[in-house]
């Protein structure tokens, strides 16, 4: 079967493929989305059983494209307080929602229900064909077109269009057969995740501890329960994930401290192994790189999908504009313009994460007086501390039209 040519193929209907068809929801740019696996299967990769923190920004993106409204309440927890603090040492940072004049710092949302209101916006737009369970195997560019093959219901398709946007995840297969050079530095970590009830009410404050082996983050969650991800050396896994429910909890207690008093009733603990990678490129011959398939950061600070939707906001907008004017919007100026918008942000963001996970696992005395030291200077000044927020909230750098609430297509992006 051969389809006719898209203007645009997303390959990877995840958090950040299908956030991408949802934003050009009003364009009427003739899309095809194609993902491997039916978001509602516990298989799913992106809607799996995680809990997302999302910032301020990333609301006021999916406000502008009308999903924020649609996502079940009942699934949102707002963030009103952040609380960083080094595990044994003095320096903590506290951050407030009056700080910064918001009614949450960010939110916290299960990953399936974010799924569940971008799936019921994609069934309704007539100009995007979803395919899915659809497996891209390969693909290939030529001056005018990208040409995929996938396979669906056993058989294999081809599927054609002016530009594929790869948004296949950290693991991305495209990536490397589209010869995209990446970096990668194995955290040697693993994140253990779990749902905790806590002793006391979490009161809506967000936790960031750093433990010599990682960070641990407790993340208030409805029905006061928190969400914990907690990042521990690859060789502690397994024995803390086979240990009897309440000697989990009690290492766990070890690392986080009484803060929220007694911790227990530990639900089923998952593991994900965690790296950072970034491409050299995200841009190639009628080929684009979002989200995760672009770059991975550690879950510290919460800002890995939190960039991957900034990505998703500068490029609706990018193509917005070029499809409004009947332009390729496959061809290299624009995306040469979409690299020139992200480059800063992207490196910011991986290099900011992957600086406070060297210092904070440093053993160092020089270093680790200078991190308390750093804690306790940003807590007092309320100047570094707008810098601080502003990262956390994802408004850092220049916005695009979505997260300032206005509608695509008006005007051509700045470079
Ligand atoms: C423990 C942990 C906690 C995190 N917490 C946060 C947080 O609090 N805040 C935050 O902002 N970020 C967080 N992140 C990061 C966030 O999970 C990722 O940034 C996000 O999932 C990336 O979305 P994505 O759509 O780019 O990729 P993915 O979620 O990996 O989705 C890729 C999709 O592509 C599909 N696919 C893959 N290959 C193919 C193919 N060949 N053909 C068709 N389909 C394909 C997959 O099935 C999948 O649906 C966390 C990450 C971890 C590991």
């Amino acid at each position: 079967m051969t389809k006719k040519p898209y203007d645009l193929i997303i390959v990877g209907g995840g958090m950040a493929g299908a956030s991408l068809a949802c934003a050009l929801a009003d364009t009427g740019i003739h899309m095809a989305i194609i993902e491997a696996v039916p978001w509602q299967s516990d298989q799913q990769p992106s809607y799996d059983v995680r809990t997302i923190s999302l910032s301020h920004g990333s609301r006021l993106i999916y406000e502008s494209m009308g999903i924020w409204p649609q996502i079940d309440n009942d699934a949102v927890c707002p963030i009103h307080r952040i609380h960083v603090s080094d595990r044994g040492y003095p320096g903590i940072v506290h951050l407030d929602r009056k700080d910064a004049a918001v009614e949450a710092l960010g939110y916290v949302i299960e990953n399936r229900a974010l799924g569940a209101a971008l799936m019921a916006r994609l069934e309704t737009l007539e100009h995007v064909d979803v395919l899915c369970p659809a497996m891209v195997s390969d693909v290939d560019v030529d001056e005018n077109f990208a040409t995929l093959i996938c396979t669906m219901d056993s058989e294999d398709i081809t599927v054609v269009g002016k530009l594929v946007v790869i948004a296949d995840g950290g693991r991305s297969g495209l990536r490397e057969k589209l010869g995209f050079q990446s970096m990668t530095d194995d955290y040697c970590q693993t994140a253990i995740v779990c749902n905790v009830t806590p002793g006391k009410s979490h009161q809506h404050c967000a936790y960031e501890r750093f433990t010599p082996s990682g960070p641990l983050a407790m993340l208030p969650m409805n029905e006061d329960h928190c969400w914990c991800v907690w990042a521990v050396n690859h060789e502690d896994v397994e024995g803390l994930i086979a240990l009897p429910e309440d000697q989990f909890l009690g290492r766990l207690q070890q690392q986080f401290g009484d803060r929220l008093g007694r911790l227990s009733r530990a639900g089923k603990r998952y593991t994900f192994p965690l790296a950072r990678s970034r491409v050299e490129a995200y841009t190639g011959r009628r080929v684009v790189l979002v989200g995760n398939a672009a770059h991975t950061v550690h879950p510290v600070a919460a800002q890995g999908f939190n960039l991957g939707l900034r990505d998703v906001a500068w490029l609706a907008e990018v193509l917005a504009f070029a499809c409004g004017r009947q332009q390729d919007p496959g061809s290299s100026d624009i995306l040469q313009q979409y690299e020139k918008i992200r480059d800063r942000d992207t490196q910011q963001v991986t290099g900011f994460t992957h600086g406070m996970i060297k210092i904070f696992t440093s053993r160092l005395m020089p270093v680790i007086a200078a991190r308390n030291l750093g804690l306790l200077v940003t807590d007092m000044f309320p100047e570094l501390k707008q810098v601080l927020l502003k990262r956390t909230m994802g408004l850092a750098g220049r916005q695009s039209r979505l997260a300032r609430g206005l509608e695509l297509r008006e005007l051509p992006p700045k470079q």
